[in-house]
């Protein structure tokens, strides 16, 4: 028997496309249970959030669907990822600068930036928990989260 030849590159589009849908749908359930209505231009922003991996602003969301949604404003981009940010669902990286960038929260996850062209790439690595604890325990400060950032030049800027 001659099995066939798996594109194994194909199948990882695959499970993620799989991956995707899957988050879509419970991110769906998520905005449903605290009561938000789920319009035509709220689905889009964000499907477009969980596809994208490059960190988007408002402006870069709203000039990919405006195309396809004519009444869509950057203000209801905007509004919109604010509405996601308060369930949770996106993470506004904000870095002193004009715009700020947006991040669809799937787990844990750092952050290496380019310090010529400004692009952020996600890179996985154990969440330094160990630093909050100590963090809190040596200043008594109530911990909430961390930020860490590494910086250097992209493998386009290099
Ligand atoms: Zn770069
Ligand atoms: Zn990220």
């Amino acid at each position: 028997m001659i099995l066939p030849v798996v594109n194994s590159k194909k199948v990882g589009i695959v499970m993620k496309m799989m991956d995707a849908d899957k988050i879509y749908n419970e991110s769906i359930e998520t905005l449903k249970e605290t009561g938000v209505r789920i319009t035509p231009q709220r689905k889009a922003v964000l499907n477009y959030m969980i596809q994208s991996d490059e960190h988007p602003t408002a402006d870069d969301i709203f000039k990919a669907l405006s195309s396809e949604y004519p009444n869509m404003s950057v203000a209801t981009v905007y509004n919109n990822l604010k509405l996601f940010k308060e369930t949770g669902l996106v993470k506004e990286l904000t870095y002193g600068d004009a715009s700020s960038r947006f991040d669809f929260v799937t787990d844990t996850h750092y952050h290496i930036i380019c310090s010529e062209c400004g692009k952020i790439t996600d890179f996985h690595y154990p969440g330094l928990n160990e630093v909050e604890q100590l963090a809190g325990a040596v200043t008594e400060y109530d911990v909430s989260h961390h930020r860490l950032e590494i910086y250097g030049l992209c493998p386009d800027c290099r």
